[in-house]
């Protein structure tokens, strides 16, 4: 499991903390992080200062291994294209650093981007590849 973390404000009382999340997802050593993704869960947050349940908008990248396009993208909501490509990269790197025997450089290029209404797509791809839209930045 490779978990990152993301400094975020609480919209509620407006102290900063790092929430537990994982960034990037190994989708056969983590399939309860996938599952979590897919329903949402891997979003939700206590702020530590008040307690409010709040929900994170943070990008995750996902990997599938043995799969022909196995890097997934999902951005995080209400960022331009200059942010996804920033945040895209960091996660990437940070998993160029983990699975350095997996590494690809077309990845860099090609991959899956889906947006979070998109869940149910994940849940699809689990039983059968999906049409999805290929993104390069
Ligand atoms: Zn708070």
């Amino acid at each position: 499991m490779i978990a990152e973390s993301t400094r975020v404000s609480c919209s509620k009382c407006q102290q900063s903390f790092a929430p537990h999340c994982s960034e990037v997802i190994d989708a056969e050593a983590d399939y309860m992080l996938v599952d979590a993704l897919i329903d949402g869960s891997l979003f939700s947050t206590r702020c530590p200062h008040c307690q409010s349940n709040l929900v994170l908008d943070v990008p995750v990248l996902a990997y599938f291994p043995n799969r022909a396009l196995p890097i997934w993208f999902l951005p995080a909501q209400g960022r331009d294209n200059e942010q996804n490509t920033v945040d895209f990269h960091r996660l990437l790197c940070a998993f160029k650093v983990s699975h350095p025997d997996d590494w690809d450089e077309a990845w860099e290029q090609l991959f899956w981007m889906i947006g979070r209404g998109d869940f149910s797509q994940v849940g699809l791809y689990r039983r059968s590849f999906p049409p999805l839209a290929v993104c390069c930045f």
